[in-house]
This record gives structure tokens, sequence and C-alpha cells, in this order.
């Protein structure tokens, strides 16, 4: 399967990865939208949140688990960002499951 995220992985892409387990590996965005910008996904290929069920959800579980140890680790004391895009409408370009955890700024909502 040629996605881009399965091969950061697997190691076959280089990224500068800041957490990685069995189960999961965190890296720096390539196109920070904020001080702090990682990616944290499954190593498993999940195409998207629509494809969560109970069969593969403790992996989410386990992301939001990492993030909090990751924003500790980077100093994100003031709070930060996790978002998921998920299908065109919510403007997802990489196809693989994947949350970002973002910090550094204030943002505003909905977007930005
Ligand atoms: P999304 O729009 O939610 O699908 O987010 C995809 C994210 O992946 C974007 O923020 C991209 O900057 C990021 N991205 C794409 N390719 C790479 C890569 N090779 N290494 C790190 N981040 C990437
Ligand atoms: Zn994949």
């Amino acid at each position: 399967m040629d996605c881009i995220f399965c091969k950061i992985a697997n190691g076959e892409i280089p990224a500068t990865k800041v957490y990685e387990d069995d189960t999961v590996v965190a890296f720096n965005d390539l196109e920070p939208q904020a001080p702090t910008h990682i990616l944290i996904i499954p190593k498993m290929h999940i195409c998207c949140a629509d494809e969560i069920n109970e069969s593969n959800s403790a992996v989410v579980a386990h992301i939001f688990e990492v993030a909090a140890k990751i924003a500790k680790e980077q100093g994100l004391t003031n709070g930060y960002r996790i978002v998921n895009n998920c299908g065109a409408d919510g403007g997802q370009t990489v196809k693989h499951l994947h949350f970002h955890l973002m910090g550094g700024r204030q943002f505003g909502w909905p977007a930005g």
C-alpha cells in the first residue's frame, strides 16, 4: 500500500520522531502550524476516524495517553490542541489516521 504514514511508521521514509513504541509513533509535522506541531499515528493502517471500531479503538486511547505525555515533555503547560481531520469535508489530506498535537500559541475556534 502506498501510504506515506505507513512508510514513516516502518522507517522507509525519514521523519523527526519524538516518541515511538510498539503501536504508535509521533513525529514533527513537515509544515508546522504552531511552535509545537506533532503528529501521533497508529502504526497499523487505519484510514481515518470513520474506521475506528471496537477492534481497533484501544490504540486511539493509547494515542491520547501518549499525547499527554508528549505535551508535558514539550512544556505545553498552558494547554494545547489535539485535532483530527476526517474525510474531504474535514480537510484530511493523508489517509492514515493521525492526531495533530499543537501548542505554543493561542488558537482560535472553530478554525485557526
Ligand atoms: P491532514 O490535513 O489532517 O491530513 O494532515 C496531514 C498533515 O501531514 C499535514 O499537516 C502535513 O503537513 C503533514 N505531513 C505530510 N507529509 C508529511 C511528512 N512526510 N512528514 C511529516 N508531516 C507530513
Ligand atoms: Zn498507512
